[in-house]
């Protein structure tokens, strides 16, 4: 069996990866990145924007279950985050709000992840279409692992520190049905679709501490019965808007409040009958809402006209009267859901949670119907870190030389939600640092340079 020696092993080259594997090699120690796929990127390279919330009580407000350590680490680290982007040469523009309570930049993650990557293949070792099929341990330390080319043949790599960094399990049917939901695995998946656990498994095979399950996952509205044709479906028919519209359930039934976003309404309909629910937009929210963007920059895409393009369950109703001509087969009652909407409409200003804003009343028709239903991009389960991205034991402390970034690491939100690339860099570049301050018991000669 061929047999590599370096500082720094990193398994996955998305955002989490990549970003490890090139600040490892900015700080002089040598990396071999191991990538399942055959092109790198990952999740990534659909993404758009960095960012997160603007301070530690925001982080605190919107997301109080989660893992202190971890909030306080991201926050605080994000800044350097940013002007390591910056360093590479990557342009990222000025900061503007997201999502209400966060802000971030936009900057051009394929440039990004193709800067990192020329690096990698110049100063360091990328082994693409490859498996990782074990973890090496010596005294409880982590090693190295056993990898298995696309030929078949195997490798052996000695190295320092490990960094997990395979992007989550959402390609996974059973462990998302475990650790997020039994019905999860229903769930169309918007994100690469090679992350399938290996990272978690790897960690647990070594003891790691995993959790918290249950915590809920990443993910957006898509309009029922229209699957995915290509990724740049995973922003074209999310509903982003719902969060200025109303969402019903099967009982005909508001159960949660919209106006909090559309990534916890996404978590909350999984927990409805069916999980799917009709989501009802007037003619005032559809010109300011569905019409536009939803992030400053971001392209606008028609979510109706799409929907019904691709044969979506979708309707306009002039009136509310008109709700009534549901079609039957929906399994919804038409006259009970334009009842609740004038409802809503004669309370006028409710009293809401200190983040959320007020729904304007759904008083000007034409309605604008979708029924729709929770995609998944990522969970909130994974693999225990602490702030500098070294991997927790179950049995208490932490497992020397292996450590966990991006969305393979679990803790950091519980059912809340404050972006996925700043985790992916901030806690990358941090595994990155303490990987490069274990000593080495290599001479510290980086291998020859060589891309696969
Ligand atoms: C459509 C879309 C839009 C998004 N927009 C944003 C946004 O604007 N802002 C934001 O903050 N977040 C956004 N996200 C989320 C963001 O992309 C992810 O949170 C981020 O990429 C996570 O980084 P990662 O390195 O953990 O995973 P990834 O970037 O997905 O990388 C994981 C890598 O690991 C590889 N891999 C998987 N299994 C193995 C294995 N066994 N061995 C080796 N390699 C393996 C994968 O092929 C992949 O290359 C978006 C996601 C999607 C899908």
């Amino acid at each position: 069996m061929q047999r590599i020696e370096t500082d720094v092993l990193v398994i996955g080259a998305g955002m989490a990866g990549l970003t490890a594997a090139a600040r490892a090699l900015d700080l002089g120690t040598s990396v071999v990145v191991v990538e399942k796929s055959d092109t790198v990127g990952g999740s990534a390279r659909f993404a758009g924007y960095a960012w997160t919330a603007p301070g530690r009580a925001v982080m605190d407000e919107v997301n109080p279950d989660g893992d202190p350590v971890l909030r306080n680490a991201l926050v605080d680290g994000f800044a350097d985050g940013i002007a390591w982007i910056r360093a590479l040469g990557v342009h990222c523009a000025d900061s503007v709000p997201v999502l209400r309570y966060g802000r971030g930049h936009r900057f051009d993650t394929n440039q990004y992840i193709d800067e990192c990557r020329r690096r990698v293949s110049t100063g360091g070792q990328l082994f693409t279409g490859t498996e990782t099929l074990a973890l090496r341990t010596e005294d409880g330390a982590v090693t190295g692992a056993r990898v298995r080319r696309p030929d078949g043949t195997e490798i052996e790599i000695v190295s320092t520190a490990v960094v997990l960094a395979t992007g989550g399990f959402q390609a996974d049917g059973e462990l998302v049905a475990e650790h997020i939901h039994p019905r999860a695995g229903e769930m169309q998946v918007r994100s690469n679709p090679v992350s399938a656990g290996a990272g978690l498994r790897l960690a647990e095979n070594v003891g790691a501490a995993t959790g918290m399950s249950r915590s809920g996952f990443y993910g957006h509205l898509v309009p029922t019965r229209v699957p995915f044709r290509d990724p740049s479906d995973f922003v074209a028919l999310s509903l982003y808007y719902s969060e200025h519209a109303l969402l019903f359930n099967l009982g005909n039934r508001r159960f949660t409040d919209e106006t909090l976003g559309d990534h916890l309404t996404a978590m909350r309909l999984l927990d409805q009958p069916e999980a799917r629910g009709l989501l009802v937009a007037d003619e005032r929210v559809y010109r300011e809402w569905v019409l536009g963007s939803y992030v400053e920059g971001a392209v606008a895409v028609d979510k109706f006209e799409l929907t019904q393009r691709r044969g979506g369950r979708c309707g306009i109703a002039e009136t509310l009267e008109d709700f009534a001509y549901l079609p039957p087969e929906w399994g919804y009652d038409g006259a009970a859901v334009a009842e609740q909407i004038r409802q809503v409409n004669a309370a006028g200003t409710a009293v809401r949670p200190a983040r959320a804003h007020d729904i304007a009343p759904l008083d000007t028709g034409p309605y604008y119907i979708i029924e729709t239903c929770p995609a998944l991009t990522f969970p909130f389960h994974g693999i225990r870190i602490d702030a500098t991205a070294r991997v927790l034991s179950a049995g208490g402390g932490t497992i020397p030389g292996l450590f966990a970034a991006g969305s393979d690491a679990g803790g950091l939100y519980h059912h809340a939600y404050a972006g996925g690339i700043a985790p992916a860099l901030v806690f990358g570049l941090a595994a990155a640092d303490a990987a490069a301050a274990l000593p080495s018991p290599h001479d510290g000669t980086a291998p020859a340079a060589a891309s696969t």
